[in-house]
């Protein structure tokens, strides 16, 4: 059986948490492998409706192992109350492991976050404050702390003082702020210490061995392509790698294991956080797609912030599938465009005068215009349907257009946000 990749081929809530739930049935693991608990995935189910950040959207399948990869930045008070909550709303306590090797977000992580985008007032990069951005800078300069390194209180002491060298200088010299103590951030760790070391273990061999058995393991990517650091929309991007090609190393298995790589796009665009984005709508126009979007509205799930709403970008998207390297495509909320007589879809830039079809570096980005193909609307409720001869011509119209020019078979379709409101094709 093979490992499948969940990924989002655009700036992220696409909905891969309903996709990878859905794939949590047949599987046997469920990974996060990047990304800590900044975004989220919402799922509904027999349980009711959950918002999940940290915990890999397997937690409802009882005989699913859900792992946080090396990769993760593992926030252990929010992964611990994520746990809490799940509990309090009668879902049965699932199998959660953590790589000894992934690193710990800790409250510092979220000051620094905070006190930078305060300084940086309207130049803000609109981060969600999460921590994941100080997170990663401290894991690139080697003064972080891996999750087995908790438990070493002489290891803790010594990164520590090497760590506040640096930020305590930055705290008072740039922010104005009292200095931070080893002593604050060992409590701190002390805190939650013994409720974690249950779940702390090697995930690495057991995602090899895994492997090696041929079980079914999904990995649930976080965010999508046009985030990515390297391939997204630079300065803009979030601070680990969305793609389905870090799997492989945020989650530890062979890159040769991932066979299936399933990119979830909307049927129209959404995006949270600020960098440019092409298709945008503004005024009453977004209004209306923003209240009619999602499962209750386009608002972000860890925020509450209201979403950038836009048409569907095949630009963007041809590019967001192929540096996924996408073998299937879930196009998801089709149901929700069923109130327009016609959709505007975007099919090229316009650049300085000159057309392309090609997604561009962000300094041209910021001067493209989109060139729209207006297709016909199918006016008619699509969310009982379950048969994808059964969906309207229009709509399967609609469908084919965008597949045509994404390059990559549609095989999921998506018609509300439950459990099995979804075509398989
Ligand atoms: P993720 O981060 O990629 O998992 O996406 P989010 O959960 O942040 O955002 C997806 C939103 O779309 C959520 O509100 C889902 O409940 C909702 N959703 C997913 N699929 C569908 C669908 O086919 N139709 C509708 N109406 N809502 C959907």
């Amino acid at each position: 059986m093979p490992v499948i990749a969940v990924v989002g081929a655009n700036w992220g809530d696409e909905g891969k948490g309903k996709v990878t739930d859905v794939l949590a049935r047949d599987a046997d693991y469920v990974v996060r492998y990047q990304g800590g608990n900044n975004a989220g995935h919402t799922i509904i189910n027999e349980f009711g409706k959950f918002a999940l950040h940290l915990l890999p959207s397997g937690v409802f399948s009882p005989h699913v192992v859900n792992i946080l990869g090396p990769g993760v930045a593992v926030n252990v008070s929010a992964f611990l109350s994520e746990m809490q909550s799940l509990a309090e709303r009668g879902v049965p306590r699932p199998d959660v492991r953590i790589s000894e090797r992934a690193q710990a977000l800790l409250p510092h992580h979220i000051l620094f976050d905070s006190l930078e985008e305060e300084r940086l007032g309207r130049d803000s990069f609109g981060s969600t404050r999460s921590g994941i951005a100080p997170f990663y800078a401290d894991k690139y300069l080697k003064i972080g702390l891996q999750m087995n390194e908790l438990f070493d209180n002489a290891l803790l002491h010594a990164r520590l003082s090497k760590s506040l060298v640096q930020k305590n200088v930055l705290l008072e010299k740039l922010y104005g702020k009292p200095p931070l103590t080893i002593d604050q951030i060992v409590a701190q760790i002390a805190a939650f210490r013994e409720k974690l070391a249950p779940y702390v273990t090697d995930t690495t061999t057991i995602l090899l061995d895994a492997v090696d058995a041929g079980k079914t393991v999904v990995l649930e990517g976080q965010l999508g392509t046009l985030r990515d650091p390297d391939h997204g929309i630079y300065p803009y991007p979030t601070s680990s790698s969305p793609l389905a090609g870090f799997g492989s190393v945020g989650a530890g298995v062979p890159p040769w294991s991932i066979t299936r790589i399933v990119a979830v796009t909307k049927a129209y665009s959404s995006c949270v956080g600020a960098g440019p984005f092409v298709t945008e709508l503004h005024g009453e126009e977004a209004e209306t797609l923003r209240k009619l979007g999602g499962s209750a509205g386009e608002y972000g799930a860890t925020t509450g912030r209201p979403r950038r709403v836009g048409w569907f970008d095949c630009v963007a998207t041809a590019y967001g599938c192929r540096v996924q390297g996408a073998t299937e495509v879930a196009i998801t909320n089709l149901d929700v465009l069923s109130y327009r007589d016609s959709i505007p879809v975007c099919t090229a830039y316009r650049i300085d005068g000159s057309t392309t079809a090609a997604f561009p570096v962000s300094r041209l980005l910021d001067k493209a215009a989109p060139v729209y193909e207006e297709l016909p609307g199918w006016r008619t409720d699509l969310t009982a349907t379950r048969r994808y001869d059964d969906l309207p011509q229009r709509a399967k119209d609609y469908v084919l257009f965008i597949e045509k020019r994404i390059r990559t078979p549609i095989k999921w379709i998506s018609i509300g946000p439950h459990r099995d409101q979804i075509i398989m094709r």
